[in-house]
């Protein structure tokens, strides 16, 4: 709440005819003085989205005045070593500013840490009081975990034992704790991993971050759905038949092969993603555009989630892994031969799934979620099937069938609205054509656009809540996925359950639909 309180909410005035005569933006205060310590900062995410991230922000003069990056892990290297480690990954990234980078890069130190031992984060400790009063940061710090996931538990205790996490006897300073997915790996691990950051960290202090829903286009479901009176009126089963959502990427494995093997499709992209898509899709308009109030409607309705049936899991739950195909012109080898993979490897890279919602506004329609690796295309998008017209008055002519009208609400690649609806083809003849109305996201704005591990870095350093999972909702989402996960790991037909796929095309079969049921694209 105190951060919201140093959002400044302005009314601007403005000329753009299709903003209305006002147009309103929240204009973020600064952050205040802090020091962004990295833990793992020797690693992959670290490269290749956080220190561009925090480079970028600077760049827009969104960074903390002053700031401090403070890179920690077990590899030995010095501060100059770590800043062009981390210049040589943003030329990877982004046309790099040299002189802007010069400046920035004098904020950039780096501490060996060794995980077990509590006399190391005392050293680091004393580093960084010491800094505090080199540059003047104000003893505010995130201590950021990129490690594997492993070393989660492990790391919050020592931030605490070694003093890290009291804000009491840290100059008035505040201290937060960042934490990526997976959280867990199924409800036991979840409510484990909590206990273990709850030692010494305040819920309040504590940031699971979903870099999905920092998207501009994901935040911007909210702003569609309820700043709009023309579109919630149609939002549920009497104008709704269906709804899909999909995120679909070509690339494999990649690099990642230790950790997708132990996670696989249902953790890498449903516990986390997928269910953030869901539920920006179909909760309830909350009272307030605040962070609680919000988390409060997406608990309530992964709460209204129906079970998975089990014994009907055919049913409901589609899991595939990638042969070998082509991608962008190229052959790909399959799962079971990439890098890293064994070769018996029953890991799912895709999962179809068919979720209902037992609530008054959603009860009966189907919500299809699909994700994949190797598909045809990288795409995520959310599409709300309309039921049919109720009676065609044009069916002596046309017949009976008249495609129902779509709402795409893109992600990527195309960030954008799409409403399609019918109209008539020009000329004599009496036949109907398909047509949309589309809006592109930044269409008539030429101004800054953060990107996803942007935008939550920065709402962290304001301490806003609103992107980051709440644990009570984390832990209702493993309680929907964890049997399906445990019927799926433990049952003996498990490589039966695993349908093979082409790379390069839609998955294996579709779910069963019911009569009427659109397919995923
Ligand atoms: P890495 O596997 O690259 O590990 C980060 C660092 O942790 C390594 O540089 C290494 O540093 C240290 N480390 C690795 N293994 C061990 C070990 N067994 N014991 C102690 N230290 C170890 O991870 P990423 O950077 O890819 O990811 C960090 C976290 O973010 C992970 O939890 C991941 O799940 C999550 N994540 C990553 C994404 C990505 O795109 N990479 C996307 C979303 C989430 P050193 O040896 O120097 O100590």
């Amino acid at each position: 709440m105190d951060n919201l309180n140093k959002k400044l909410t302005v009314m601007a005035e403005t000329t753009t005819s299709d903003m209305g005569p006002f147009g309103s933006c929240i204009i973020e205060g600064k952050p205040d003085p802090s020091t962004i310590v990295i833990v793992g900062a020797s690693g992959d995410l670290t490269a290749r989205k956080l220190l561009p991230a925090l480079f970028n922000l600077y760049l827009n003069d969104y960074m903390p005045d002053p700031f401090l990056i403070v890179g920690c892990a077990r590899s030995k290297m010095s501060d100059e070593g770590f800043r062009k480690k981390m210049k040589k990954a943003l030329i990877d990234t982004n046309n790099l500013d040299n002189q802007k980078w010069e400046t920035f890069a004098k904020f950039l130190l780096y501490r060996v840490i060794d995980y077990k031992s509590l006399h190391s984060f005392k050293n680091l400790a004393d580093s960084l009081r010491d800094m505090d009063r080199e540059y003047g940061t104000g003893g505010n710090r995130i201590f950021y975990l990129s490690t594997p996931p492993s070393l989660y538990k492990t790391t919050a205790i020592m931030l605490g034992k070694a003093g890290l996490s009291n804000e009491k006897t840290n100059q008035n300073g505040w201290s937060r704790i960042v934490v990526e997915k997976p959280f867990g790996r199924n409800l036991n691990t979840a409510i484990d991993l909590d206990r273990s950051l709850h030692k010494y960290f305040h819920e309040n202090q504590i940031f699971r971050i979903d870099h999905y829903l920092a998207k501009e286009t994901v935040q911007n479901i909210l702003m569609f759905r309820f700043a709009n009176a023309i579109f919630e009126p149609i939002w549920n089963r009497q104008y709704i038949r269906q709804i899909n959502i999909i995120a679909a990427e070509t690339l494999g494995v990649e690099h990642r092969a230790g950790y997708y093997e132990q996670a696989g499709i249902l953790r890498d992209m449903f516990q986390n993603h997928m269910m953030q898509l869901l539920a920006l899709t179909a909760m309830e308009p909350p009272s307030m555009f605040e962070a609680e109030r919000i988390r409060d409607e997406k608990v309530k309705l992964y709460q209204a989630i129906r079970p998975f049936p089990t014994r009907d899991l055919q049913n409901y739950l589609i899991l595939g892994q990638y042969g070998s195909g082509i991608i962008d012109g190229k052959k790909v080898t399959d799962y079971r031969h990439e890098p890293g993979i064994n070769i018996n490897s029953l890991t799912p890279t895709f999962a179809g799934m068919k979720v209902l919602i037992d609530n008054w506004r959603w009860q009966g329609v189907p919500f299809y979620l699909t994700s994949g690796k190797r598909l045809s295309k990288k795409l995520t998008e959310i599409v709300i099937h309309f039921k049919d017209v109720p009676h065609s008055l044009f069916r002596q002519t046309l017949g009976e069938e008249i495609t129902a009208n779509q709402l795409i609400l893109g992600i990527y690649p195309d960030e954008k609205i799409s409403l399609t609806f019918q109209t008539k083809n020009p000329g004599a003849k009496l036949c109907l054509r398909s047509v949309a109305m589309d809006f592109q996201y930044h269409q008539n704005y030429s101004g800054p656009v953060l990107d996803a591990y942007e935008k939550a870095l920065l709402d962290c350093m304001l301490g806003d809540h609103m992107l980051f999972w709440r644990q009570d909702g984390v832990e209702i989402c493993w309680s929907f996925l964890t049997p399906i996960l445990d019927k799926c790991e433990t049952c003996q037909d498990r490589s039966r359950m695993l349908l093979s796929y082409e790379s390069g095309s839609w998955g294996p079969r579709l779910l069963k639909r019911s009569k009427g049921e659109e397919p995923p694209p």
